[in-house]
């Protein structure tokens, strides 16, 4: 089977290209298989198809691992937990669809799909200028992520905002209540 290319959701807001640097250590991304991540977060508005990128990064897998590190054990069993338990057998299919638009097309816990997501998070496994066929992409809907947020613990909070707060100029209606659960 033939890698798939980098999809468009993917590519960086600000250029509408694929991510060239690890917002972390800023390596290149784009050899042939250099791994990474790319995580980002959009604002859908009820009615209308204008869409917000709230952030959006790439992240090597050196650094990914260092972050990581940091989150507690306790946070990282409970999240496994939750998505064990939450995630049905029929959509754990869709998520291992080599199809990126149908993985996509809704969220991998609820079902939701993505025009009924206020906001929603998409991440996606990357060798170079394709896709990983072993980590499909995934989308995680906004109810998920507010479920998630009480399951971790401060140090998991704190780290996640060390981490948003060095990369991302706050925005204030992002940060209200909490800021949002980065995965990583
Ligand atoms: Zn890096």
């Amino acid at each position: 089977m033939q890698d798939q290319d980098i999809p468009r959701e993917f590519f960086s807001f600000e250029t509408d290209a694929p991510f060239e640097r690890c917002i972390e250590c800023n390596k290149y991304l784009l050899d042939e298989g250099t791994e990474y991540l790319v995580e980002k977060a959009i604002k859908n508005y009820e009615g209308y198809k204008a869409q917000d990128v709230i952030f959006d990064f790439a992240i090597c897998m050196d650094c990914m691992h260092e972050r990581s590190k940091e989150i507690s054990q306790e946070s990282a069993l409970k999240i496994a937990e939750y998505f064990e338990k939450n995630i049905d057998p029929e959509k754990r299919l869709i998520l291992h669809e080599r199809n990126s638009e149908s993985a996509l097309g809704k969220c991998m816990i609820k079902g939701t799909d993505i025009n009924a997501c206020s906001e929603y998070q998409i991440c996606g496994y990357f060798k170079g200028r394709k896709m990983s066929e072993h980590n499909p992409p995934y989308l995680i809907s906004g109810e998920v992520m507010e479920e998630l947020m009480p399951l971790l613990s401060e140090q998991t909070i704190d780290e996640m905002n060390g981490f948003f707060n060095k990369h991302f100029s706050p925005d204030p209606s992002f940060f209200e209540p909490t800021p949002k659960l980065i995965f990583v």
